[in-house]
């Protein structure tokens, strides 16, 4: 039987978990936190981190935060180091000694561009979000994921990361590469697919699964209105694979059904 995130969470013995997820003023991460916090069981606190939690871009979380006390909003723009160090202590002053249970990184940057039309800033600026932004986030987050592992094998539910990639990353796949030009977003991509294996490897050992996720192509202001997936749909596929993975699926790349994919 396949379970929900959230139903592995309120497993016996459980706790009732605490996740962070980064860029979640709309799009795949305001969705996130809105199924997670619609949950029966929703997690004990979801920090709900954006650029700018207090502007116009910020109200619709607002809005869903009044709703549910688990949210609590906490400003972060994973490329800038002070407003990272506030992030973490927002959190911690929430969570005094609690662990955290599941990072999801989900903040990221598109970027179209030929090989003709490529500027070397923009792509800089892609990879400061896209691999940097993650790797930093995940970082200073590591020993607090630490103290929610358990010893009984790795899962979401206990300590995780996920990073939210694309198939578009896949060196594998390959796809679309005349039709969809954007070096900068791909090769983004493929070098956080890279991060994501590393951290497996290297985080297993404190009890941390690590993955990397393909949500689809998904109506949201990245994917545009052409894309043919619902972000209620994507989503709710994102957090059932969450809930499937284990020690043997951990350092896996795979989509929102579950399917693997090639690095
Ligand atoms: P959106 O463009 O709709 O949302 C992107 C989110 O990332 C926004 O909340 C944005 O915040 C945030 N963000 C960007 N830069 C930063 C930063 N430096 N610090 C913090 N937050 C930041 O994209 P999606 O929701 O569609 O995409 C979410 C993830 O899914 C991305 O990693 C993307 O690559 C991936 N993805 C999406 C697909 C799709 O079809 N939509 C397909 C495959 C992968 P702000 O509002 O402040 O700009």
């Amino acid at each position: 039987m396949t379970l929900h995130y959230y139903e592995a969470l309120a497993r016996p013995a459980q706790p009732r978990g605490c996740v962070l997820v980064t860029g979640s003023n709309r799009g795949i991460g305001l969705e996130l936190v809105r199924q997670l916090a619609a949950s029966p069981w929703p997690p004990h606190h979801i920090f709900a981190t954006c650029r700018h939690p207090e502007g116009p871009r910020g109200k619709a979380l607002r809005d869903l935060a009044a709703q549910h006390p688990s949210i609590k909003l906490v400003q972060l723009d994973t490329v800038n180091v002070p407003s990272i160090q506030g992030a973490v202590r927002a959190v911690d002053s929430h969570l005094k000694d609690q662990g955290l249970n599941l990072l999801i990184n989900n903040a990221g940057v598109s970027s179209h561009a030929t090989l003709h039309s490529l500027d070397s800033q923009e792509m800089l600026s892609v990879f400061a979000t896209n691999v940097v932004g993650t790797l930093q986030v995940t970082k200073v987050r590591v020993e607090l994921l630490a103290k929610g592992a358990g010893k009984e094998g790795l899962s979401c539910s206990r300590a995780a990361v996920i990073n939210v990639s694309t198939k578009l990353g896949s060196i594998g796949l390959c796809l679309g590469v005349l039709q969809a030009p954007m070096y900068p977003y791909r090769a983004s991509k493929a070098a956080q697919n890279m991060v994501t294996r590393c951290l497996a490897v290297e985080l297993q050992e404190k009890g941390i699964l690590c993955a990397a996720i393909h949500p689809g192509w998904v109506k949201t202001d990245m994917g545009t209105e052409e894309a043919p997936l619902m972000v209620e749909h994507s989503v709710r596929g994102i957090l059932t694979v969450l809930a499937s993975l284990s020690q043997d699926t951990s350092g896996t790349f795979l989509d929102w059904e579950g399917n693997s994919l090639p690095w």
